[in-house]
């Protein structure tokens, strides 16, 4: 009957978050009616404004109302820090879907933008405490935080951890398909130039090439990223990886080109900081170019950073998600890991333990037939209620 009841739920709200457009602005540098994350946080305040013991506040993160939305509700246990539950209210833009915004309903799954990535886990969230909270007073406070801008900057969970008081623990909403997600890797995006030394090229002898300064280089990267990451895999979220995935230079067939641009992407595993991985390239230029070549190459600093996760698999947060796990679904699984990352790098920057747990499968994130099994999302709306009521104790 209640099983019944919530899936029904869950049905509706999932439905209304797809229908808002919420597509993140940014990245696409598109603009226009569908973009920008405000009509989730106008729902997310509607749908609690008349739930008792709730309060629900927007943190303003960037211009054109692109506001973080925190619902707040009290718990019974006196001084007990929040729980928090967060998933960001953006989308990845639509280019290639028919009608994207029109939530379609086939064979108990429903299609649309965001229905996977990650209006699920926002709408088994929003139910979960909704339920709770009509069951009877939490042990422990809940805040749900819906966090703009995740598909580009992350700046709106940015925004909250910066001035976050104490957090007991977090759960992020990602399509984990139901795993307990208590590691992932970080990124960073850095540029690498290569300066050489311009000449015409009937005179080659009197220029110094970029590019073949820029070859090496790309060589040298490559061979001491496969001799060495792979032995440094985290048991539960694999090895770190670079990609040199940009390369620009030069001006003319007849000028021996000065300068070089090279960019990479490299997943950090936890452990790593963008602090280790520069002492790491450096050494690997000095030994690889030898120092004349390795001078003539500037690394700069990364120009985005997204935080590894590691939360201790024994950790209170972890276990009690996984009992909640079990005895919704008779699901008896581990804590798990993935290789992408989250908004859960800013809170576990932070120290709070976290763990990514939702509904959906990262598959069909960002694809034109993105779609979620309603089922699942009704499960992971169950297992939520059962942790808020739970209250972590031990925390
Ligand atoms: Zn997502």
């Amino acid at each position: 009957m209640s099983e019944e009841e919530r899936l029904a739920e869950v049905t509706a709200v999932l439905g209304d978050l797809v229908a808002l457009p919420s597509v993140n602005p940014e990245g696409s540098g598109q603009s226009g009616p569908s973009y920008g994350e405000s009509r989730i946080a106008s729902y997310l305040e509607r749908l609690f404004a008349s739930v008792p013991g709730c309060s629900v506040e927007r943190q303003p993160v960037r211009e054109g109302g692109r506001d973080n939305v925190i619902v707040r509700a009290g718990g019974t246990t006196r001084g007990a820090a929040p729980l928090l539950l967060e998933a960001h209210l953006d989308t990845v833009d639509v280019q290639g879907m028919e009608r994207p915004f029109v939530p379609r309903l086939e064979a108990g799954w429903l299609h649309g933008r965001g229905s996977c990535d990650t209006k699920a886990s926002l709408a088994a969230m929003a139910v979960a405490l909704r339920r709770a909270l009509a069951a009877g007073p939490l042990p422990r406070p809940v805040w749900l935080l819906g966090a703009v801008d995740e598909e580009y900057q992350q700046t709106g969970i940015a925004r909250f951890a910066e001035d976050a008081p104490a957090i007991a623990g977090a759960v992020v909403g990602e399509p984990t398909r139901l795993e307990v997600i208590a590691a992932h890797k970080g990124q960073l995006y850095q540029r690498l130039e290569v300066r050489g030394l311009a000449a015409h090229t009937s005179v080659p002898e009197r220029g110094e090439n970029a590019l073949y300064l820029a070859a090496d280089l790309v060589r040298c990267l490559r061979d001491r990223a496969a001799a060495e990451l792979p032995a440094r895999a985290h048991p539960l979220c694999g090895p770190p990886l670079l990609t040199i995935s940009m390369i620009r230079g030069g001006t003319s067939e007849h000028i021996v080109p000065d300068h070089c641009e090279l960019a990479f992407d490299r997943r950090t595993v936890p452990g790593e900081s963008a602090a280790s991985v520069r002492a790491e390239l450096e050494r690997w230029l000095a030994e690889g170019l030898g120092p004349e070549a390795a001078a003539r190459v500037t690394l700069h600093a990364p120009h985005h950073e997204a935080p590894p996760v590691e939360t201790p698999v024994g950790h209170p947060l972890v276990t009690h998600l996984l009992r909640a796990l079990a005895d919704e679904t008779g699901l008896a699984r581990a804590a798990s890991g993935v290789s992408y990352n989250t908004d859960a790098g800013r809170l576990a920057e932070r120290g709070i333990p976290v763990v990514v747990f939702g509904p959906g499968d990262i598959a069909f994130a960002h694809t034109t037939h993105e779609r979620v099994e309603l089922a699942e999302v009704g499960r992971a709306a169950g297992v939520l209620e059962r942790l808020l009521r739970d209250g972590l104790p031990e925390l």
